[in-house]
């Protein structure tokens, strides 16, 4: 079992396959991109299996299959057909844009992978295309659709944007009224490859909650798990739920269960800190299962407490990063 250093159990690994997108979303990296690494900086497939193998033995039972965009990588099926046959391991889950999911929703089916976050922060085709700075729009749609009418567990991905999104959040809610779906606002993080700074957001979780009770005043809160990072609601009527994230105000820290490794191998025990070992090395470095597990117990035994606590690790250079170097 994996316990850190203010003896929060870690039992989430959210695991990123790749940095590079298809997508170019203007909360998460520059127009141009970021310096994305060269391939053989990239853990392999192998390697990727190697790490989740190891983790999974040493207590972790849930792992989010993340990046950059997962589904730009060609041989992420092979992988997934890995994960899912690994005892001890009782929850894969994806977070994706939705964008090249559609040939694979068969496949992940049988594997009973079933779980998957869809990102989508507009339902209206131009805001949809200014944010992502792409026209997916269609691709988005369609597969978003098979994916509830197939019966995934999904959860859709809303980053609250000021002058951008804001005046789609009761219309997302009103669209997806009749369907099982979780809707998540998220507070927007700085985390863009440096193409925006701020220290404070207006669209903060109390402000999003008020927003949307002024549209529904008839809901309740859920139990959610100790765990969750989403404070959950249920409006009357509605056959899903909503959520708010705090990722910026970040009043989940006490609670956290998370680890998350980079596609290159970077082991970040919370995502405002640096990187805590590279997996990457250590495994090229031709170390044994062993000296693999040390390293992941380090990094795990030396977590910072809060995610301002971590911060603090690099203050001027935090915010320097893309959400697709770290996986979200
Ligand atoms: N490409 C996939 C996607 O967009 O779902 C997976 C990777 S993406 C980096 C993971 C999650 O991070 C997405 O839900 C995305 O919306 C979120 N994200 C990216 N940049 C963010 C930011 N600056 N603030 C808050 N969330 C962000
Ligand atoms: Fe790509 Fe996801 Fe970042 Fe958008 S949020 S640019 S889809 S990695």
């Amino acid at each position: 079992m994996l316990i850190d250093n203010h003896n929060r159990q870690i039992n989430y690994l959210r695991l990123a396959v790749t940095d590079r997108c298809n997508l170019r979303c203007n909360y998460c990296m520059p127009a141009e991109g970021i310096d994305f690494v060269k391939n053989d900086k990239l853990l392999t497939i192998d390697e990727l299996i190697q790490v989740g193998r190891i983790l999974v033995g040493q207590g972790i039972d849930k792992i989010r299959i993340t990046g950059g965009e997962p589904f730009v990588r060609k041989d992420l099926m092979v992988l997934l057909r890995a994960l899912s046959q690994m005892k001890g391991l009782n929850d894969i889950s994806v977070t994706t844009n939705a964008t090249l999911i559609g040939p694979h929703i068969d496949e992940l089916k049988q594997l009973g992978i079933k779980n998957v976050n869809v990102s989508l922060d507009s339902i209206n085709r131009e805001t949809f295309e200014r944010i992502t700075r792409r026209k997916q729009f269609d691709t988005v749609h369609n597969n978003l659709i098979r994916l509830i009418t197939e019966g995934f567990n999904v959860r859709i991905n809303f980053i609250v944007l000021d002058g951008q999104n804001v005046q789609d959040m009761i219309p997302i809610l009103e669209v997806m009224k009749h369907h099982k779906v979780s809707v998540r606002f998220l507070e927007e993080m700085p985390f863009n490859g440096g193409s925006k700074k701020f220290t404070d957001i207006k669209w903060n979780h109390r402000a999003i909650l008020e927003h949307i009770t002024k549209a529904f005043p008839n809901f309740e809160k859920l139990e959610s798990p100790a765990t969750s990072t989403s404070v959950n609601f249920k409006i009357r009527g509605h056959a899903g739920t909503f959520g708010i994230i705090p990722s910026f105000s970040r009043t989940f820290c006490g609670s956290c269960n998370r680890l998350r490794v980079t596609a290159t191998g970077d082991v970040i025990t919370c995502l405002y800190g640096k990187p805590k070992a590279n997996l990457r090395q250590v495994i090229r470095g031709n170390n044994s299962t062993g000296d693999i597990e040390q390293a992941i117990l380090k990094a795990v035994g030396s977590r910072a407490k809060t995610g301002f606590d971590a911060q603090e690790e690099h203050a001027v250079t935090v915010f320097e990063n893309s959400m697709t170097s770290i996986g979200g």
